[in-house]
């Protein structure tokens, strides 16, 4: 849970009818700010719009060399979706993804005219993107797999340059390593993610986020055992001994997802 390093440059051409557009809203969340994906040359399809900025939304609607026909989301957090209304509003696109669930920070405006499912194909002449439920990060996530290049658009399932924040409830740290063992198994040649470049080398990249999170996990359930009276805020510091005082918070959420993964299996209790 570091700080983001990478750079994504404003406007990039990944590959023939895929564009990666660059939202201005770099944060300590966020990193270099939120990717939008335009998928298609002639009838286009964007992934993840982003927070609801005019100059994105312009800038979006200018790099599409098609006319837009439908929006994807990978999940409802406010910098991923809350662009949809205006975007489908000026084009006419149809909304595709999951609704907001109940809990935690979500963007309440999404309204998808097609509700996708796990394994749901959306095909153009150009293009065919399956979606793949990833529950973890969020409960509706969806990563999207562009079949002929045999990518995967990732969302915030994974990222670059850090690891996401796993936050209970809507968050889940069993899930989220369960996702991440099937995006491992698609066998993809790139994970393209929602913060952050491409990833080329996407089983080794999923391997070390398992890894990382099994390591915390270990460590979760060693300071549990050496001081059962502590609280999980208590818990931040023997956990994550390095971390940054405004970095705190977000960590503690992510324990608080171990230690509800490790009581899930009767241990650390
Ligand atoms: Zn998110």
């Amino acid at each position: 849970m570091s700080p983001f390093a990478p750079t994504v440059a404003a406007f990039s051409e990944l590959a023939d009818g895929v564009r990666r557009l660059l939202a201005p809203n770099p944060s300590m969340m966020t990193g270099p700010g939120t990717n939008t994906y335009l998928i298609g040359n002639e009838a286009i399809a964007v992934i993840d719009p982003g927070p609801a900025i005019s100059r994105h939304i312009d800038k979006i609607r200018e790099k599409s060399t098609g006319s837009i026909r439908w929006i994807l989301v990978t999940h409802t957090h406010p910098d991923h979706s809350p662009a949809v209304r205006a975007l489908a509003a000026a084009t006419g696109a149809e909304v595709l993804g999951m609704p907001a669930p109940a809990a935690g920070h979500q963007d309440r405006t999404f309204m998808p005219d097609r509700v996708l499912a796990d394994g749901d194909v959306l095909e153009s002449d150009e293009f065919c993107l399956r979606a793949v439920h990833t529950p973890g990060h969020a409960s509706n996530h969806l990563c999207y797999l562009h079949t002929r290049l045999n990518w995967l658009f990732t969302g915030d399932h994974i990222i670059d340059g850090s690891t996401v924040v796993i936050d209970p409830p809507d968050g889940n740290m069993r899930d989220y390593l369960q996702s991440l063992s099937r995006c491992k198994a698609l066998r993809v040649k790139a994970l393209a993610p929602g913060h952050g470049g491409l990833l080329h080398e996407p089983e080794r990249v999923i391997d070390w986020i398992i890894e990382h999170r099994l390591q915390r996990e270990a460590k979760v359930l060693a300071a549990m055992q050496a001081n059962p009276e502590l609280t999980t805020h208590e818990l931040v510091p023997h956990v994550y001994p390095e971390i940054e005082p405004k970095l705190r918070a977000l960590a503690e959420r992510s324990l608080l997802a171990h230690v509800l993964k490790l009581k899930e299996h009767g241990q650390g209790s």
